[in-house]
């Protein structure tokens, strides 16, 4: 799956890029819109992340341009604008999606993932297992083996969401955009304290394992 990102803002395009590539999709990122549409024709495209306010030709013009030589191009507005004329234009010039910034990337993946195949669905438990480690969240405590651990906010969300995703590898991009809320990178590792945090309450026996230069995993049996 190849997916055009057409986004002026480094940061943001980075993040979006690792984001989607830690996803298995093949990403190509443009940073204005002249040579967005450029890259768009020049190639097939599954989907293309279109952010509004870019130099030059801004995004709802570059929309136009691709509804007109692509009809068929789903595109995902990403943009800080989230008046509802802006919204309201986008989707009238052909839009598919539209995801007002800040955004999470888990939610940017979710709306992708809807386009491109259909969402996968998570059941509301109240208790997640995954290999070792057992969650009770109502109670926000973990355990492993006999140890039993109180959780902070983000210990307990971090653990969350790689329960759901046990035996996958989740990226660092998408840990700091679906528990701490930023949508680019801080530059700062508060996403290995955190999991630094998280072994040492649940015991050198817990099975969160890091994996080299992609991110943690959780392993599901
Ligand atoms: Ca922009």
């Amino acid at each position: 799956m190849r997916i055009l990102v057409i986004e002026d803002e480094a940061r943001i395009q980075a993040f979006v890029a690792r984001g989607l590539e830690a996803e298995g999709y093949t990403v190509v990122a443009a940073g204005d819109g002249r040579r967005g549409i450029d890259l768009a024709s020049g190639a097939h495209w599954d989907l293309v992340v279109l952010d509004l306010l870019l130099p030059g030709l801004n995004g709802l013009q570059v929309l136009r341009e691709l509804h007109r030589t692509k009809p068929e191009l789903p595109v995902v507005i990403l943009s800080a604008r989230s008046d509802v004329q802006t919204k309201l234009r986008g989707f009238e010039l052909g839009a598919t999606d539209y995801l007002a910034k800040p955004f999470s990337l888990d939610e940017l993946l979710a709306r992708i993932r809807v386009r491109l195949r259909g969402a996968p669905t998570f059941g509301d438990e109240h208790v997640l297992r995954g290999g070792n480690v057992v969650l009770d969240v109502a109670r926000r405590q973990a355990g492993v083996g006999d140890r039993t651990a109180d959780l902070s906010d983000r210990e307990f969300r971090l653990l969350h969401h790689l329960l759901v995703h046990a035996g996958e590898v989740v990226s660092r991009e998408r840990l700091l955009s679906d528990v701490w809320g930023y949508d680019f990178d801080p530059g700062s590792n508060v996403v290995e304290v955190c999991v630094r945090r998280l072994r040492q309450k649940l015991g050198p026996d817990a099975a969160i394992e890091t994996v080299r230069s992609a991110g943690y995993r959780l392993a599901a049996e």
